[in-house]
């Protein structure tokens, strides 16, 4: 199995490890039959997650470096948060090295977190994150696909930092660029995380070195059954063709110009619940389409340097950055409007497990 294939199930040290179906590889590359569901029904209704890649800027368009970055976009955090206190959301912060490195990073989650306005993920960018014993390249920029005793060794850094710095101990991981991979699996359980949020089902990033999520399912399942539960990011296809959508959309349309004629026409169309290049009347049908499909945990997910202007390419200019903050407002009320709460990651795993708590 290669790294690109993603994480495989370790029956032996599974909790449950007797029943005979955790013996399957979740992350493989075939289709969603292989993926088992975790029920999450004790949470009572359908619910939306807000989780946040809260991260260094940096420029997206240059090769990976592990110098030249800022925090500066912390500033305008405060004031995202407040949107957020006001409609009842607690996010989830995935914080990477960078911001634990940065005294404002780590006071304003902290105190969020402490103050139950917030929760603290983590959040792996390879390259800024000691120790530095790798090549910068875009090969290494997926953590997946470092030699295994440095991806752990970066990743415990890291955990540790959350720690000491925050004295928080978080329960989600996202791999910086979705890199999560066949070894990311036993790093995370032996740290004690018990959410991974790296799969962004329905995207491939093989072409550059990343995994291939194309046929991962959008609903939440077991990595590991009762330990560690995969959370996707939510991604959905709309278009007459939509139901076909897992099928076809990597193979027969694999270009962009066959992806941008399909949209076009409305045969088919892959609608991404993020603010970042999702218009929001885009973003309302996905919303729609995902409480259609059932999807038990409908996932947001936006990088932190959008929230100031000039970082990533979304925000270039302060209309753009009104635009963000009315996309976000238009969302959570819609989201309201439907009867979809917010929930967390602490609610996320207590409902997960609770099969096994009764
Ligand atoms: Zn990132």
């Amino acid at each position: 199995m290669t790294a690109a294939q993603g994480f495989e199930t370790k029956s032996e040290n599974d909790m449950l490890a007797q029943r005979a179906d955790d013996k399957k590889s979740v992350l493989s590359t075939d289709y969603s039959d292989n993926f088992e569901f975790a029920d999450l029904t004790a949470l009572g209704s359908q619910r939306f997650l807000l989780t946040v890649d809260t991260e260094e800027e940096f420029d997206w368009s240059s090769p990976f470096s592990r110098q030249g970055y800022g925090t500066k976009h912390l500033a305008a955090l405060p004031k995202f948060q407040e949107l957020c206190d006001r409609h009842g959301i607690k996010p989830c912060y995935l914080v990477d090295y960078p911001i634990m490195d940065d005294p404002l990073g780590v006071e304003l989650v902290s105190s969020y977190a402490h103050n139950n306005r917030a929760e603290i993920g983590v959040q792996l960018h390879p390259w800024v994150n000691p120790p530095f014993d790798e090549i910068v390249s875009h090969h290494n920029s997926y953590a997946c696909n470092l030699p295994p005793e440095l991806e752990r060794a970066k990743l415990t850094n890291l955990f540790n930092a959350i720690v000491e710095r925050t004295g928080i101990t978080p329960d989600a991981y996202r791999a910086g660029r979705y890199g999560a991979g066949t070894h990311t699996t036993d790093i995370l359980t032996d740290l004690g995380l018990s959410i991974d949020t790296s799969v962004r089902a329905r995207f491939d990033y093989s072409e550059q070195g990343g995994p291939d999520y194309t046929h991962h399912p959008v609903s939440p399942y077991w990595i590991r059954k009762g330990s560690l539960l995969e959370l996707p990011l939510t991604t959905v296809f709309s278009g007459a063709m939509r139901s076909a959508g897992n099928v076809v959309f990597g193979e027969w349309f694999g270009s962009q110009v066959a992806r941008s004629m399909l949209a076009r026409s409305n045969m088919l169309e892959r609608i991404a619940l993020t603010p970042e290049g999702i218009p929001l009347a885009k973003a309302l049908e996905g919303i729609d389409l995902a409480i259609e499909e059932r999807v038990p945990v409908i996932n947001l997910s936006f990088h932190s340097p959008s929230l100031a202007v000039g970082y990533t390419p979304y925000v270039r200019t302060e209309e753009q950055l009104d635009d963000l903050y009315a996309w976000f407002s238009n969302v959570f009320q819609h989201l309201h409007d439907r009867g979809i709460r917010p929930t967390t990651m602490a609610e996320i795993k207590t409902a997960s497990q609770f099969p096994w708590l009764v």
